[in-house]
Order: structure tokens, then C-alpha cells, then sequence
């Protein structure tokens, strides 16, 4: 039988049923290519012995060579553990082990040269090491060893079960003995020659047994642009295949309701990137595919109007559209506006939410089928199957980040044939992230604020001065403005958050007295009416200060609220923190943001206050938070392949990125169905990798 990567790893000599059925279960090992794609997290040299004399309090790994003289057993809480003397000619130190004792008992012999390895401990006075890689000195010596030697991946229950990084390395030379260490070229030559990467072959075998630090790092180069070369390719693919085969309604006539709008209405001058971004628009709504398009633009950057003028682009050609937002609050907000704006053209507009009352459905109901309605701003009631159109052309969603891609594709069903899409988000998601969750979606950014926005000035204060904050506010309300103080509320925590929001509404009630100030409070247990209710006074100017948990996080928007206080901001996230801020700074006064926190700050906090202070552009920050989180708690991302990358990193990869999309994008564009000679390789690759596991199940 030919070598064949997809052999079941049982069939590998030296595995066997248990402990194929472990490397299963653990590290979902199935087949010799999964083999192959284990990656060592790191390398250690193996040429180098220390004397027990040399360890160093610095927990690093080092190998000795040396003799078990006792084995003790002592007694501990829960169970005992085994500890074992072990000894050269310039010390002694331990042995520990936790578990598995009665084999390592019976297998060990005392008085005999071992070699141990792994991380020491500085314990009572003594070095100790649990649970050691350990062997006879006589194998060791017949074994290859290297300064890299890789180290790779593991799990207590391997250890516990003796799979130690010994025995996977074994395991991973018997592969490279039945393969011959000949591995099938996965990239195209001209594309190697081109960036200089190494084969396949090579790579593979030096990412797992490195000759050199210099071909170690060839072989990781070429691994991750592999790997990224292919997400890439996949998604650019799909938007490809998306474009020819998913016909969208054509939008050919720009007509009365835009050009009137346009002409008499527009409230103000459309920033050069909100012009920009309207013909990427208006292109692809005239063009034959379905858009699916993404448009980003931080907070305050003035999304709503290229929506609703998107939208008099659909009615122009006699469809409807509609608008979904991820509360009842910023629903109400954008139905108050576009209604004015709508009126002007005598457009007929609706809201549907979960407060909307029966007989109110039903009329938006026949509304709808009939097409008399033109357009439907909403929340989630959006999407509930009742909820049926004459003929929806665009389907829009505000703050993307808070639907699921479920959502999206709801909406592509709400026609015969699906309505064109755009998503709006003010999450400024790092460019390369977003062309990894969102790489199906074409991307419009809006780089550029309204002219005339002053920026806003952030401030770091300690709980301590909060009396400095609240004189601050006084006088701020006194030139007319209006306040926002917020405080977190995170799930786990709901009670003793809630209790911090009322003592805080106490103590700002007990600060502001009645009549001369006037409160509003808004949070997530009220009553949607009792919301609105509260927030429409503030909107009104009726009251002077909101006292909010972050349910105003989102869009909100009034101009007159020039100070924006973040309680316990060390507890927020710099997405979040970013999107309160983003609250204010919306008119033409100075506007501030006071960040309060308690003295005590891990070092994350401080970063991200001292971000906070130092920058608003929402993409640093954004750059910034993927640094401090990862990838895998940025919004969005868990839906994506992104997490189960193997071996590049989207952050630190970044630049391979770039590489990996552009020349796939340059193959793709020359050669979409991949059917030239020369890229065979990514072809057969490509087919391999859909029939193998299914490569669509992380994208949308
Ligand atoms: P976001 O992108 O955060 O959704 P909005 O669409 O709510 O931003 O716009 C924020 C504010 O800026 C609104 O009051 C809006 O009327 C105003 N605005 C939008 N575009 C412009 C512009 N070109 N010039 C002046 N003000 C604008
Ligand atoms: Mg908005």
C-alpha cells in the first residue's frame, strides 16, 4: 500500500487502539495528516546537561543526568504523592509524582543512571521536579538529540497515560519512516521560487525535527503562509462563487426619492468617505450580483445617512428595505430620525419591535405584504417568520457585532430570491481580522469624522477625587450641557453590579439634588416602556444626567451630552470603553470622557486606560485590544476559522497575512475555476481539504 495521509493513526506502528483512541479524544488526532499538523509549541535544547549544583530558581527546562537513591511515600490532603531522591555527584533534589505512582514504582530501578527532564521547583529548600520526561541513560544515548527538540502539545490525561512528549516524538519518527519523510507539494512552484519558501517535505520535516534554527524558522514561514494561503483563498473563493452564481435584484435608476433628497434635504455635506463609500454602494446595487457588503466606521462617523440614502436607492427602484438594530433603543432612535427624514419625501415608515402592540403588528403586517410600506426600522421582531414582504430589495443591520451570522441569513430568506445586504459596525475590527471573519463580505470603510468634531478630551481619575469629578459636572450642567455616568454590568456579577448602579443613582441623587437637576436612569431590568420613557426625557434635555449601564452603549445619540463618567472603567473592555465614549463628542461642544477606577489596577487595566487617554482612533484601540485579548474574544470571531488556526498566529502573523490574501487574490484573478496547469497543486490541495473536513462550516 502507497503512503496515504488519511490512514487512520491506529494503523501507525506504535500506536495501537488506546492510544489512538486517546490522541483522538485529546488532541483529535484522527488520521497521519492531523499527525503531521500537531505543531510543537515550542523547542528545547537537548544537548545540554546541567550538574543539580547549576539549577537555577528560574523554572526553566533543563535536563540532568543522574540516580534514583530512595522512594518515599508521603501522605497529602487528598491521596499522597510519590517522591524520589534522585542524585548526581554535586547534589541532590526530587522527584515528584502526583499520579501513576504504583507504574512508576514498579518500572524505575534505583542506583541506575537516568536522564530526567522537565521544569524545576524551588520547594522547602530543595530543587524538585514533577513529573519528569524521564529514561535510562543507556536509551538516551542511542536517541537522537537535538539542541530544538520539539515539545508538543499535550493534556493531563495523555501524561497521566504515558503518552509523555517522549513517546510523541517517537510516534512522529515512525511517521517520518513510513513516509519516507516525502510529502505531497501543496503550493505552486512559481509561488514558492517567488517568496522563497521551502517544500512541503522540508518544511514538515524541520518544523518537527529542526536541523537548524535557520531552517526551523523557513519551515514555520512557509507553514503559516500555507495555512493562511488557503483560509484566504477559500474565503475569496466563496465571495467569487457568491458574485456569480447568487443574481441580486439590479438597482439600475438612481432616482426622484435619492436625487430630491440629495438635491433639497441633505441636512449637511456628506464627508468625502461617506461619498466614497455611497458609490460602493450604488455600485453594487446596480450591478447584477447580490451585495453583500460590510461597512465600518467608528463611532460617530455618520453611517446612518449612507443607510437611509442606500435605501431611497431601493425604493428609487420600486423595492422596500428595512433597517435592523440590536435594541429597542437605538430602534427608536433611528425611526425618530429617518421618520423626519422620510416625511420630507413622503415615504411611508414603520417600527416593529417586541413592545409593538397587537393591532400595530397586524397593520405593519398587511402593510408590508401589500406593499404599501416602504420602509421597516426594527429589532430582532425583524426577522420572526409572520414578518413577510411585497418585495424587500435591501436589508440593512446596525451593529453587526450583536447579531449572529444565523441573523444574517435569516434576512436572505425573507425574499424569493435574497434582498442585498449591508452590515454596519462601529467595532472597528483591525483590518486583518476582518478580512479573515468577515473575508466573504466586500468591506467599505469610513475613515474620516464630520468636519468640525472637536475631540474628545479623556481623563483618568481615581474613586478618590470623585468629588473634584462631580464639581467638574456641576459646572458643566451649568453651561447648559447634559451627562452620562455608566456603570458596568457584566453577567456573572449581575446582582452586585445592580447594587453599584442604585448606591451610585443614591449618591449622584444625593450630589444633585431636585428640583435643580433632574436624573434619568436606564437599565436592563426596566420595563422596555419605562426605558424609553427615561431615555426620552434625556433625549429632550428634561433631565440633566443619565445614570446607565452600558444598554446606552450602542448608538446612542445626543448631541447635547458633552461629559461622559465611566464608573469601575478598569472593568470594562477597550471595545466597550471606546463605544461609551463614542456617546459623547456628537455636537459642537468640547466633550470629555472621565475614566474612574480604584487605585488597584492589574497591568491590562493600566494599558487600556492609558490607551483610552492616549488615542481615539478606534482602530489602534482595536489593535490594541486584539494584543491584550486575542482573537478569540473579539466579537465575531468566534464564528470563524480564525481560532483553530494551527500554526500562525493572526496577530503576530499579520504580515504573512497580507502576503497569503494578495496572492491569492493575484491566482484567483488570473485563473478563478484554478484549472491552469500550474495550479494543479492548489487545486488537488483545495478539493483534498473540502472532502476532508467540511471547509465552509466556519464561514457563513
Ligand atoms: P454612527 O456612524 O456612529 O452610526 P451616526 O450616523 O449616528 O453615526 O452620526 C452621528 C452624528 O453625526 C449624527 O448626529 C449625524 O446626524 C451626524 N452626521 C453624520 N454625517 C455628518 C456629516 N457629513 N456632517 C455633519 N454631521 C454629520
Ligand atoms: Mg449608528
Amino acid at each position: 500500500m502507497s503512503f496515504n495521509l488519511q490512514t487512520p493513526i491506529d494503523y501507525l506502528k506504535g500506536v495501537g487502539p488506546n492510544r489512538a483512541d486517546l490522541l483522538r479524544k485529546e488532541l483529535g488526532i484522527h488520521t497521519y495528516q492531523d499527525l503531521i499538523n500537531l505543531f510543537p509549541n515550542r523547542y528545547i535544547d537537548r544537548t545540554q546537561y546541567y550538574k543539580i549544583n547549576q539549577l537555577q530558581r528560574n523554572n526553566a527546562d533543563v535536563q540532568v543526568i543522574g540516580k534514583i537513591i530512595k522512594f518515599e511515600e508521603i501522605a497529602q490532603k487528598r491521596g499522597k504523592r510519590l517522591v524520589a531522591t534522585f542524585q548526581d555527584e554535586t547534589g541532590t533534589m526530587e522527584l515528584v509524582w502526583f499520579r501513576g505512582q504504583k507504574w512508576i514504582r514498579e518500572s524505575l530501578k534505583l542506583n541506575t543512571n537516568y536522564v530526567i527532564f522537565g521544569k524545576t521547583n524551588w520547594f522547602n529548600g530543595k530543587f524538585n521536579m514533577p513529573h519528569p520526561d524521564i529514561e535510562l541513560h543507556s536509551e538516551h544515548e542511542q536517541n537522537l538529540r537535538s539542541a530544538m527538540q520539539a515539545i508538543y502539545p499535550s493534556t493531563e490525561k495523555l501524561s497521566n497515560k504515558g503518552i509523555s512528549n517522549r513517546v510523541m516524538t517517537k510516534i512522529m519518527q515512525q511517521l517520518f519512516l513510513e513516509s519516507k519523510g516525502k510529502f505531497v507539494e501543496t503550493l505552486p512552484e512559481s509561488l514558492r521560487s517567488e517568496l522563497r519558501l521551502i517544500s512541503k517535505s522540508e518544511a514538515v520535516f524541520n518544523i518537527h525535527f529542526p536541523k537548524t534554527p535557520e531552517l526551523l524558522s523557513k519551515a514555520q514561514f512557509r507553514l503559516k503562509f500555507e495555512e493562511l494561503f488557503y483560509i484566504q483563498l477559500q474565503l475569496i473563493l466563496k465571495n467569487l462563487i457568491h458574485k456569480s452564481k447568487i443574481k441580486g435584484f439590479p438597482f439600475e435608476t438612481v432616482g426622484t426619492y435619492f436625487n430630491t433628497f440629495f438635491k433639497e434635504h441633505l441636512p449637511f455635506e456628506l464627508t468625502n468617505a461617506q461619498k466614497r463609500v455611497l458609490k460602493e454602494i450604488r455600485h453594487d446595487l446596480g450591478s447584477n450580483a447580490q451585495m453583500n457588503r460590510l461597512l465600518q466606521g467608528d463611532v460617530g462617523s455618520g453611517k446612518t445617512i449612507v443607510a437611509f440614502m442606500s435605501m431611497l436607492i431601493a425604493l428609487d427602484n420600486g423595492f422596500q428595505a428595512c433597517l435592523m438594530a440590536p435594541t429597542e433603543i437605538l430602534a427608536v432612535q433611528h425611526y425618530n430620525g429617518l421618520l423626519k427624514l422620510s416625511n420630507k419625501l413622503n415615504i411611508s415608515i414603520k417600527m416593529l419591535t417586541g413592545s409593538s402592540n397587537t393591532s400595530s403588528r397586524k397593520e405593519i403586517h398587511e402593510m408590508l405584504e401589500n406593499g404599501e410600506l416602504q420602509i421597516l426600522i426594527g429589532t430582532h421582531a425583524i426577522l420572526e417568520d409572520k414578518v413577510k414582504f411585497k418585495n424587500l430589495g435591501l436589508a440593512i443591520i446596525d451593529e453587526q457585532h450583536r447579531f449572529g451570522v444565523a441573523q444574517r441569513s435569516k434576512l436572505w430568506k425573507k425574499n424569493t430570491s435574497p434582498p442585498h445586504i449591508l452590515v454596519m459596525t462601529a467595532t472597528p475590527i483591525p483590518r486583518t481580522l476582518a478580512m479573515s471573519v468577515y473575508g466573504d463580505l466586500d468591506i467599505s470603510l469610513i475613515d474620516e469624522l464630520p468636519a468640525g468634531r472637536k475631540a474628545i478630551k479623556t481623563v483618568h481619575r481615581y474613586d478618590g477625587n470623585r468629588l473634584k469629578v462631580f464639581r467638574f459636572i456641576r459646572d458643566e450642567i451649568a453651561k447648559g450641557r447634559q451627562v452620562y455616568v455608566v456603570y458596568p454590568l457584566i453577567q456573572e456579577s449581575e446582582k452586585m453590579d445592580y447594587k453599584d448602579l442604585m448606591d451610585g443613582y443614591a449618591s449622584i441623587e444625593r450630589d444633585f439634588p431636585k428640583p435643580e437637576y433632574q436624573i434619568s436612569i436606564v437599565h436592563g431590568k426596566m420595563k422596555p416602556a419605562d426605558k424609553d420613557y427615561e431615555m426620552q426625557r434625556f433625549i429632550n434635555g428634561e433631565t440633566q444626567i443619565m445614570v446607565a449601564t452600558t444598554v446606552i452603549e450602542v448608538g446612542v445619540n445626543v448631541p447635547n451630552a458633552s461629559v461622559m463618567v465611566i464608573e469601575s472603567a478598569e472593568r470594562f473592555g477597550l471595545a466597550q470603553l471606546h463605544q461609551l465614549r463614542g456617546r459623547v463628542g456628537r455636537g459642537a461642544e468640547q466633550s470629555y470622557c472621565i475614566l474612574m477606577t480604584g487605585h488597584k489596577l492589574s497591568n491590562d487595566s493600566k494599558t487600556r486606560i492609558e490607551t483610552m487617554t492616549r488615542t481615539s482612533d478606534g482602530f489602534e484601540i482595536a489593535e490594541v485590544d486584539l494584543r491584550l485579548r486575542g482573537p478569540g474574544d473579539i466579537m465575531g470571531t468566534q464564528q470563524s476559522g480564525i481560532l483553530t488556526l494551527k500554526i500562525a498566529d493572526i496577530v503576530k502573523d499579520n504580515e504573512i497575512l497580507q502576503h497569503a490574501r494578495y496572492h491569492a487574490k493575484q491566482i484567483l484573478s488570473k485563473d478563478p475555476s484554478l484549472s491552469a496547469v500550474e495550479n494543479k497543486s492548489i487545486l488537488n490541495t483545495y478539493r483534498q481539504m473540502s472532502k476532508y473536513k467540511n471547509i465552509w462550516n466556519y464561514i457563513s
